[in-house]
């Protein structure tokens, strides 16, 4: 049998693997970073075995709770991915599995693979009302991309969505498609209302070094970007530096910021309730999206998430309390879950890549029910 973890997001370290039924791994930290929690890795040579891998320090993690009622993903095909029986003791997480095929992928959510957003980018730019722009490079020199939806104009309202600052956070990158995916059907209604009156503008993935590198929260530089929007540098985080750039030239109505959530079994959203300029204005239209994206979706809910922030106590160097704060506009940190969502359980599949697509397609539906409201 062999392990391998060369690949792109790939990320592992193995310990020993001379016993199917007792594989040691543990988890490789972060670039010029102290995180650990990503992990991706290929099993070959195990068709018929009832193989156990553990990773033994897992409880070394940056978050070992997450670890609590937390399932692997594992697919086959690359295509298709299923939660696998894993256990974790407090120290060491487990995996009890027999594959099928003699190769299998083991990983802590499915992967977002650089080739499909390649290949997303390319299909989105091949519609007459899309443009895709690099809007800046990465600290490995990778472009970093935006797509623009509908007509440029003066009067037009601009709704941001950057997804996946923290490279670990696959769903972040998968609900951004299905939010890419719906907008390129002119066919769709909500689409046509939303793109007369508005452009969106959606960065699929703010953090592709870190991506690639399979870091969990940082750049190539070790930067994670979500605490550096209050002062981006050039050298250690050129990706927050272009986007807020870009937005600096365009103005934002509406700024949506996509991540993943270790913990918390939950659709949730993180308001900027705790910045300075906050007021009733913005707390009316947080909760008209919250409202609106509660009856868009089921799988959202508005009853579990984060401590609210106390006034004056938001962390303005994330990119929800930055932009909000900058732009007086609506500004929500969008969360998914890495376990199951404990909403609408999945014994099969747990959160899944289908599931956040489905997500990115509603927050369209929240968003054209705002846009009376966002300037007023
Ligand atoms: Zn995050």
């Amino acid at each position: 049998m062999d392990i391998d973890h060369d690949f792109d997001a790939g990320s592992i370290e193995v310990l020993s693997a001379d016993a199917p039924d007792d594989v040691a791994l543990a988890l490789r930290g972060d670039s010029d970073a102290g995180f650990r929690q990503w992990f991706c890795f290929r099993a070959l040579g195990l068709r018929g075995v009832d193989a156990r891998l553990s990773i033994v320090d897992a409880s070394e993690a940056t978050y070992p709770d997450a670890f609590d009622g937390y399932r692997v993903v594992a697919s086959y095909d690359r295509r298709r991915w299923f939660r696998v029986p894993t256990s974790y003791d407090g120290e060491r997480l487990v995996i009890e599995h027999t594959p099928r095929t003699d190769d299998v992928m083991y990983a802590y959510f499915a992967p977002y693979p650089l080739a499909r957003r390649e290949r997303l980018l390319r299909r989105a730019a091949r519609a007459p009302w899309v443009r895709h722009e690099v809007i800046g490079r990465t600290v490995l020199g990778r472009e970093l991309s935006m797509l623009s939806f509908g007509e440029e104009g003066r009067d037009k309202l601009q709704l941001w969505v950057v997804a996946r600052q923290h490279p670990g956070e696959t769903m972040a990158e998968w609900l951004a498609e299905g939010l890419v995916t719906r907008l390129l059907d002119d066919d769709d209604p909500t689409v046509a209302a939303v793109l007369s009156r508005a452009v969106v503008r959606i960065v699929p993935c703010m953090n592709p070094d870190g991506a690639s590198l399979g870091n969990h929260r940082t750049n190539a530089a070790g930067t994670d970007l979500n605490r550096a929007w209050l002062q981006p540098d050039a050298e250690l985080s050129p990706e927050v530096l272009a986007a807020r750039g870009r937005m600096e030239q365009t103005g934002v109505d509406a700024f949506l910021d996509v991540h993943g959530d270790e913990r918390n079994p939950y659709c949730f959203l993180a308001g900027a309730e705790g910045n300075p300029g906050y007021g009733e204005r913005l707390r009316a239209l947080e909760d008209l999206f919250e409202t609106s994206l509660c009856r868009q979706s089921p799988d959202f809910q508005a009853e579990y998430g984060y401590p609210r922030d106390e006034p004056g106590g938001g962390d303005l160097r994330t990119a929800n309390n930055y932009v909000g704060e900058m732009f007086d506009c609506l500004s929500f940190t969008v969360e998914m879950p890495f376990k199951d969502s404990a909403t609408m359980p999945d014994e099969v599949n747990g959160w899944s890549p289908e599931r956040s697509m489905h997500l990115g397609q509603a927050t369209l539906d929240a968003l054209e029910e705002c846009l009376d409201a966002l300037r007023e």
